[in-house]
């Protein structure tokens, strides 16, 4: 398939087009490199430095691109910033996701695999968590995703697209080669964060909350490694029927608390790792981890790394070869 990739040189992006060139597939990255690193494309897909707002541009290369499918992943993705900046968030989430599917609609391509996530789901009134628990964001960034997955499914029934929504719990870990990984600026995620505590570049962890009603009290939840969202990527764009919205959990099925992940990190580095107890961060939910079970039925896909340490161990080979990201 010749696949054209939104936000290809992110994090989750730039995992999923190695898995894509390894398949044979033909890929064409369209990213604006705001928050997505050059360094982080494969170089056997072609790079086009373009911003989804740039209408002529995106109409150019599709109309040019003889394109089979489209894999959606730019977007702004931090839930403070979202609440900060909610205009934003619906311009560059929602108007652009709009924008590319008239385009994908005036050029006539069918087919989509869109980056959701569970923020979709807000506080499920139960865990794991399956596809048909209700929607109800609690913050911006959600609410953009969810608003776009309406917009699939609408397009579904009016011109025959088929799109799958990937609602991915936390993404994780780093190519197990060493080659790419997890490069934010700023840096808000736990893993990371821990393992900068390790290699010096800060001095301790806080855990945001431990009054959760969870059992050790800090949050939960399920750490998807990146290896496991490329494959999962891959099926989904070549079982993509069209004229059909799918919808699928992506995790691995296993809560992990934060505490939890401060002990595996300490194992796997060998460093004391401190950590202080601090108030909540707000928006949080306690406990979120996936039910897996309709896309390992439907997309008979398995992930590899169940096992957190695993997932941990490549994230910390990656970071300890790139103490700087991609600049080092
Ligand atoms: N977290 C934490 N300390 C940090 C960063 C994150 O305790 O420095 C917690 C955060 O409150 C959440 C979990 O770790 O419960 C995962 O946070 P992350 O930002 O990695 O992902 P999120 O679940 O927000 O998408």
């Amino acid at each position: 398939m010749n696949i054209f990739v939104t936000g290809g040189a992110g994090y989750v992006g730039s995992h999923c087009i190695r898995g894509l060139c390894d398949a044979g597939h033909g890929v064409v990255v369209y990213d604006n490199l705001s928050a997505g690193h050059r360094e982080a494309v494969d170089s056997r897909a072609v790079l086009i430095v373009g911003d989804l707002a740039d209408a002529a541009l995106l109409d150019k290369t599709l109309r040019e691109g003889s394109f089979d499918a489209v894999m959606h992943f730019a977007a702004s993705a931090e839930v403070g910033e979202s609440v900060a900046k909610p205009l934003f968030y619906y311009r560059n989430n929602v108007a652009n996701s709009l924008l590319l599917l008239e385009t994908m609609h005036k050029h006539g391509i069918k087919r989509l695999v869109f980056s959701s996530t569970c923020a979709t789901y807000g506080m499920p009134p139960a865990v794991p968590i399956t596809e048909d628990m209700p929607q109800v964001p609690i913050n911006p960034y959600g609410r953009t995703k969810l608003a776009i997955e309406w917009m699939l499914r609408d397009c579904a029934t009016a011109w025959g697209l088929g799109a799958t929504a990937l609602r991915y719990f936390n993404a994780a870990g780093a190519a197990p080669d060493g080659e790419i990984g997890e490069d934010h600026d700023p840096e808000s995620h736990l893993i990371p964060r821990v393992l900068k505590v390790a290699l010096g570049e800060s001095k301790e962890i806080r855990i945001f909350g431990v009054d959760y009603p969870t059992p050790d009290g800090s949050c939960v939840r399920d750490y998807v490694h990146v290896a496991d969202l490329s494959s999962v990527h891959r099926i989904a764009v070549e079982t993509q029927p069209e004229g059909q919205f799918r919808c699928f959990n992506v995790g691995t099925g296993q809560g992990v608390s934060v505490k939890e992940l401060i002990e595996v990190a300490r194992e796997v580095t060998g460093h004391e790792i401190p950590a202080t107890p601090s108030p909540r961060r707000e928006g949080d939910p306690p406990e979120l981890y996936a039910d897996p079970t309709l896309i390992r039925t439907t997309l008979e896909w398995e992930p590899r790394y169940v096992d957190i340490k695993s997932t941990v161990e490549c994230a910390w080979e990656w970071h300890k070869s790139h103490p700087e990201g991609f600049a080092s």
